[in-house]
């Protein structure tokens, strides 16, 4: 293990693809119940949890605007997209025995909540993990910069970024065999090599804030709950 940090609070970073199972497109129900039971496994050491689930499985905004789709209009669209996600996400941990609150950044009080500092910050307190949904509530922002945004809001230590590999990679790992791994890098590497973490928002507003981000695997049974327990492979970016 890398460090021996315990953590109390983390704000948990999922894209919509890793909802997807090997669809190629929505939510697979049993991928979003492995996902939940990882969560879990962190919950019941007693962890506070933020998540934010991307919605990339459903709708991006860059995608349709690409089609002609006017881009505000396409981005709403994909912040909506992450709410059908935030539900499912939802849905799976309560059947897990996990108290949740979907918060919504676009008020839609029949399926979630609005997001209210204080209120959320309450939850938490309470032990339920708090999934924030329609990332900023703003076009041209992404999943990530909400994930970065609603961390500083609720003090997370860090960012989770579960991904497909385990870690940051100078190269895509499944397309270069000699693709090498960092164990740590530095906001500004990220920003200067344009390695995939987060998008270039996301990593400045992660930085001016001395916000870790954790760069995971979520394929990796345990992963989650081994790397807060200060064991497993991951990159840490600070
Ligand atoms: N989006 C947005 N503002 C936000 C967050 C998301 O407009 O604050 C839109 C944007 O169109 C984006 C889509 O929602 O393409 C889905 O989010 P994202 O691409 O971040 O999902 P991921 O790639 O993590 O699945």
């Amino acid at each position: 293990g890398q460090s021996s940090k315990k953590y109390k609070r983390v704000m948990l970073k999922i894209s919509g693809e890793a909802l997807m199972g090997d669809q190629g497109f929505g939510l697979h129900p049993p991928t979003v119940e492995r996902i939940a039971r990882e969560v879990k496994t962190v919950h019941d050491m007693g962890v506070e949890i933020c998540m934010v689930i991307g919605g990339g499985n459903i709708f991006r905004g860059l995608q349709g605007s690409a089609q002609g789709m006017e881009r505000t209009t396409a981005d709403y669209m994909g912040m909506l997209a992450t709410v059908m996600n935030a539900l499912g996400m939802q849905a799976a941990m309560e059947d897990l025995g996990i108290h949740t609150r979907v918060i919504s950044a676009i008020t839609m009080n029949e399926v979630a909540e609005p997001y209210i500092r204080r209120r959320a910050v309450r939850h938490l307190e309470k032990g339920r993990v708090c999934i924030f949904a329609a990332g900023t509530g703003n076009p041209y922002f992404t999943t990530d910069t909400a994930a970065t945004l609603r961390a500083n809001e609720m003090a997370c230590e860090a960012i989770f970024k579960g991904t497909k590999v385990d870690g940051v990679y100078d190269k895509d790992p499944a397309k270069h065999d000699d693709a090498k791994r960092y164990d740590k890098v530095t906001y500004d590497e990220v920003l200067a090599q344009h390695l995939n973490v987060m998008d270039a928002s996301a990593i400045a507003l992660a930085r001016d804030n001395d916000l870790p981000i954790i760069v995971f695997s979520l394929d990796e049974p345990g992963g989650f709950k081994g790397i807060l327990a200060g064991e497993g492979t991951y990159t840490i970016v600070n």
